[in-house]
C-alpha cells in the first residue's frame, strides 16, 4: 500500500518534470525554458558557466539526471565540449 502511494507520487513528480522540461540546445532556448519550467541543457561542468547562467537568468542547476539521452554535446553557455546535460530552473 505504502509502496503504491510512493510509486504514484514518484510517477506524478516525474510526469510533472517531463511535461515542464524542455531540451534547450542554445542559451536562448535555456532562457525561454526557465521562464516557464525546467531547461535540460548540456553543461561543461564549469563553475563559471553555472555562476554566469545564474546571474543572467536567475536559474540554478538542479541536478544531473542519471538518464542521459542524446550523448555529449556543447555547453549551452560557453560552447565547450560537454559530456553531460543538467537541469536548470529558477527558484520559486
Ligand atoms: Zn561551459
Amino acid at each position: 500500500m505504502l509502496a503504491e502511494i510512493q510509486q504514484a507520487l514518484h510517477d506524478k513528480a516525474l510526469a510533472f518534470r517531463k511535461a515542464n522540461t524542455q531540451d534547450a540546445k542554445t542559451y536562448e532556448d535555456l532562457k525561454k525554458a526557465v521562464e516557464i519550467g525546467f531547461a535540460f541543457s548540456h553543461w561543461c561542468g564549469g563553475a563559471d558557466c553555472e555562476a554566469k547562467i545564474k546571474d543572467e537568468t536567475r536559474a540554478t542547476m538542479r541536478c544531473i539526471p542519471l538518464e542521459q539521452s542524446g550523448g555529449p554535446g556543447t555547453c549551452v553557455y560557453c560552447g565547450k565540449a560537454a559530456a553531460e546535460r543538467a537541469i536548470f530552473a529558477r527558484a520559486y
